[in-house]
């Protein structure tokens, strides 16, 4: 059995008001993002999106647009991430 660190933590890709459109997944050093077919709604996985793309909240129609290859998007989205679990909502 390899030790491998094979605790996902999962990155919310949110809009500027905190819905969560998707989340992201990694392969290696591939990003992709799982898109929601509505936001904040984790079960609706709508579509797997491998390259950068446009996406509307379904919520409150803010624009985001979404960059695999972005490091900076990836310690925000770690950061937005902590702040979540930290208080996280009943
Ligand atoms: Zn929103």
């Amino acid at each position: 059995m390899s030790e491998s660190r094979a605790e996902y933590s999962v990155l919310y890709f949110c809009c500027g008001n905190g819905h969560a459109l998707g989340h992201v997944v990694k392969r290696g050093r591939v990003r992709r993002l799982v898109l929601y077919a509505r936001a904040d709604e984790m079960r609706s996985n709508f579509a797997l999106l491998t390259g950068p793309a446009r996406i509307w909240c379904s919520v409150c129609a803010m624009e985001r647009a979404w960059e695999p290859g972005a490091a900076a998007l990836d310690e925000l989205l770690a950061k937005r991430e902590r702040m979540r679990a930290a208080d996280s909502p009943a």
